[in-house]
């Protein structure tokens, strides 16, 4: 069945320059990436995206991790992957949430580490099922963002939309 699972580069990624070491390991899924882009994350979407966590006590080092402020890296690059098994694929290539109990081989194994006040810094971020991934990707991307029509939408006029253009 194909799916569709969001990838988050998160800053600890980026700042070790390990971008194109995780995309080439996420190419053996042979899924498609149908959306990319960097995200400046603030702080309203990284407590949406990580809500469910919010009674957590690494609630608030969660929150300054993904917007990069441990990293002085205030990106993510944030990836839609689509096809059979999608979520499955990847979330089996990045391996297990702590990253010391990931299996050496895997994306956190390779790459991940516990600070010394216990984040896991697991340099990426897979959506774990279709139900979460439809509101992460939601939450992430606009359907015009992303190259196939994966969910309902519907067409809007916006006036007086403030946006940048080019001068
Ligand atoms: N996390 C953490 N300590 C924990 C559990 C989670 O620092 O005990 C962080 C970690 O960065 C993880 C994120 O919170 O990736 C989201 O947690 P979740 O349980 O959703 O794990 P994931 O789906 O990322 O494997
Ligand atoms: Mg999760």
């Amino acid at each position: 069945m194909n799916q569709a699972v969001l990838i988050l580069i998160k800053p600890d990624g980026l700042k070790k320059s390990l971008t194109g070491n995780i995309l080439t390991r996420l190419s053996e899924t042979k899924l498609e990436i149908v959306a990319a882009k960097m995200v400046r994350v603030s702080r309203q979407l990284a407590e949406e995206h990580y809500k469910h966590l919010k009674d957590k006590p690494f609630f608030e080092d969660l929150i300054k991790y993904i917007q990069g402020e441990l990293h002085d890296r205030r990106k993510v690059m944030a990836l839609i992957y689509w096809g059979k098994d999608a979520i499955r694929k990847c979330r089996e290539l990045a391996g297990a949430t702590n990253p010391e109990e990931a299996e050496a081989t895997t994306i956190r194994g390779s790459y991940g580490r516990i600070t010394t006040s216990g984040v896991y810094e697991n340099v990426i971020h897979v959506s774990s099922n279709e139900a979460e991934a439809e509101r992460e990707i939601k939450l992430w991307f606009n359907p015009d963002e992303i190259i196939v029509d994966l969910y309902p939408q519907k067409e809007i006029v916006e006036k007086e939309y403030k946006r940048k253009a080019w001068t």
